[in-house]
């Protein structure tokens, strides 16, 4: 039995192991996913018990995808570009690090027909997730990419050629079509909160939140009430963790594999 799993802080939330076991089942591999919670204090020992148990692969989730970084024995040169991985292969007894974030955010604005190029386009929260998702978005042409930070000075370190606002500049903003919610605030069991509130919202075409549980946070809710299209990370979720099993098992699915799993997994859940 081939051992894989995800690597975070809290994972009440998570639907990957449903995710995984329908890959599993339709790869014929025989493999448990398992979900390792870790304190930041431990992460390094846990890491180094990759090795130790063989397991093939981790995920990673938050809010550990830039720090796990400095565990592995090499990084992908495209994870290196992004800054952040999410995915980690054992190979070799090496640790090798990836990101498949970028793959699964691209899948997911596809599916929803949602065009970035030449756009500007506001992204919340300066972490490991919004590392991949602004990569996309420089790689896709936006025309400029605003980030909504707590700590402009922090996030200024972490991202370059990208303008940097605080959370009360936000409402100055009208010429962007797209907000793209990468900060955890709504996410399973804070289901109250919302990042943004209707005001700004109204001011935005397209709302993406790449939470996937609940499935429609309070700040798609209020997207929809103010006419916006709006877009939940269910389908980034399954289109990253085919990435990840193509790594993991030396493999190369069709596209439609994301619908088939998307699908299955909108019936179970
Ligand atoms: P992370 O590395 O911890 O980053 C989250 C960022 O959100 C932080 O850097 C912070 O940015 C902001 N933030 C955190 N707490 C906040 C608060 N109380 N108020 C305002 N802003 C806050 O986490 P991540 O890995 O990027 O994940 C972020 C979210 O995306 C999670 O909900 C995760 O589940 C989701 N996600 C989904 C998918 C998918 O496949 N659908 C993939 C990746 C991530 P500032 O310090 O700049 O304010």
């Amino acid at each position: 039995m081939n051992i894989y799993g995800l690597l975070g802080k809290k994972l009440g939330h998570s639907l990957s192991p449903e995710i995984h076991k329908l890959i599993f089942e339709k790869l014929n591999v025989n493999g448990i996913y398992n979900l390792y919670e870790v304190s930041e204090n431990n992460i390094k020992d846990v890491v180094d018990k990759v090795k130790d148990f063989n397991i093939k692969g981790l995920n990673v989730t938050i809010p550990y995808k830039i720090k796990v970084m400095d565990y592995m024995d090499e990084v992908s040169k495209e994870a290196k570009k992004i800054g952040a991985i999410n995915t980690i292969v054992l190979k070799n007894n090496k640790m090798i690090g990836y990101n498949t974030d970028y793959y699964g955010f691209g899948m997911m604005l596809k599916k929803f027909k949602v065009e970035v190029k030449d756009k500007i386009v506001v992204v919340l929260g300066s972490g490991g997730a919004s590392k991949a998702v602004v990569q996309y978005l420089k790689d896709k042409g936006s025309k400029k990419i605003i980030i909504v930070t707590r700590n402009i000075k922090e996030a200024q370190c972490k991202f370059k050629n990208c303008e940097f606002i605080t959370y009360n500049d936000l409402k100055n903003v009208t010429n962007s079509e797209i907000i793209v919610n990468c900060t955890p605030i709504g996410m399973y069991p804070n289901v109250d909160n919302s990042i943004v509130e209707e005001n700004i919202l109204k001011n935005f075409k397209v709302s993406v939140d790449l939470i996937y549980n609940p499935l429609e946070t309070l700040f798609l809710k209020k997207s929809k009430k103010v006419g916006n299209t709006s877009v939940n990370g269910l389908y980034m979720l399954v289109g990253q963790a085919i990435k990840a099993q193509e790594l993991w098992n030396n493999i190369k699915f069709d596209e439609e594999i994301i619908d088939e799993i998307y699908d299955k997994l909108v019936e179970i859940i």
